[in-house]
């Protein structure tokens, strides 16, 4: 449930709704506005008496709030939430490009792509230090080095970093060192690190469940956002399906109902979606049209000698081509949804 309080409500008639929450067992997380505060209603099991609360002094209208994610759903929050990384800013209409290798390799390869994603338009360096491997024996990721040549792209570049935490051992060597903290598809569901990432201070990257239904990805990122860290950006990647030409099936549907129901941006990756680079480029153009907040793209200079998937790796060149496409996409469909509000 949600109270939202008199444009001219004081802070004791904001303090005396908190406190009557509280005294009925209940948590208060009162989301101060531009116009006016708003208090949700926490930890409630059953239905709450909202008549109790629209009787207290200083409020508006109580609100029910019907979706299981309270904190991550638009009814809560009507405003979309933007991640400011930086000098970057992710949740306008704008797109964000986020581009690097699979893993960092070495303090060349990771520099030299920089070099280039930057020069093509990237807004944000990936390159993972710490690898979620389907094989114990296949490349694990550099741990603390791969952190720290990351540390020195984003000092010679000026592009900030994200990279995955596997568990909450690399979580605090990976808040330490990156700007933006990536929790991956296989750690979705992971709640002891979804508690972690709720403690920290960097906004986190939430990327969905290879099996994982929407709601169960938002219920995710709900716990991220209850345990006080409200700076999430979500992920697609795809989901596991029968199909074998793709490595998976890039489900941009989400983007849309995502869009509607919660506040949170939502970027897309087309590269572990597909696993293929000629796959790669054209459902990049579509996450662009379809009103994602950003993408996220491997690329290797050299993907044939990649140490973990330089299939759907793409060239620089080929990345340099396609962020021209996907930032004219953009702009046609900003212009195209504003005469659509205006008709
Ligand atoms: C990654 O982005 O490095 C990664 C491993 O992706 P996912 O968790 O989506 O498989
Ligand atoms: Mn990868």
């Amino acid at each position: 449930m949600l109270i939202v309080m008199e444009q001219k409500a004081t802070s004791e008639q904001i303090a005396g709704v908190v406190a009557a929450i509280e005294n009925r067992g209940y948590k208060a997380r009162p989301i101060p506005g531009g116009e006016r505060t708003a208090i949700g209603v926490l930890h409630n099991e059953g239905a709450v008496d909202a008549s109790f609360f629209s009787g207290l002094s200083g409020v508006k209208e109580v609100i029910p709030v019907t979706r299981p994610y309270k904190q991550v759903s638009r009814e809560f929050k009507p405003e979309n939430t933007l991640i400011r990384i930086h000098d970057v800013t992710i949740g306008q209409g704008n797109l964000t490009m986020i581009a690097g290798p699979c893993a960092i390799e070495s303090e060349d390869q990771a520099m030299t792509i920089a070099k280039h994603v930057k020069r093509a338009g990237a807004h944000i360096f990936r390159g993972g230090a710490y690898k979620p491997r389907t094989s114990p024996y296949s490349f694990q990721g550099l741990g603390i080095e791969g952190l720290k040549i990351l540390s020195r792209v984003r000092e010679s570049t000026g592009m900030p970093v994200v990279t995955e935490a596997m568990d909450e051992e690399s979580f605090n060597h990976v808040e330490e060192y990156a700007d933006l903290v990536q929790i991956g598809t296989r750690n979705m569901q992971n709640f002891s690190l979804l508690r972690r990432a709720g403690k920290s201070k960097r906004p986190i990257l939430l990327k969905r469940g290879m099996a994982a239904t929407i709601e169960e990805w938002l219920m995710a990122a709900e716990y991220i956002l209850e345990g006080g860290n409200s700076q999430i950006i979500l992920c697609e990647r795809g989901v596991r399906t029968f199909v074998h030409h793709s490595r998976n099936t890039l489900d941009l549907s989400s983007v849309p109902f995502v869009q509607n129901e919660s506040h949170l941006p939502i970027i897309v990756d087309p590269s572990h979606a597909t696993g293929r680079r000629d796959q790669v480029i054209p459902l990049s153009r579509a996450a662009a049209a379809v009103g994602a907040h950003g993408l996220m793209i491997e690329v290797h200079h050299e993907p044939d000698k990649a140490l973990s998937d330089g299939a759907q790796s793409l060239y620089p060149e080929q990345y340099e081509a396609l962020c021209l496409q996907v930032q004219s996409i953009r702009d046609t469909f900003q212009n195209e949804s504003r005469d659509v509000q205006k008709s």
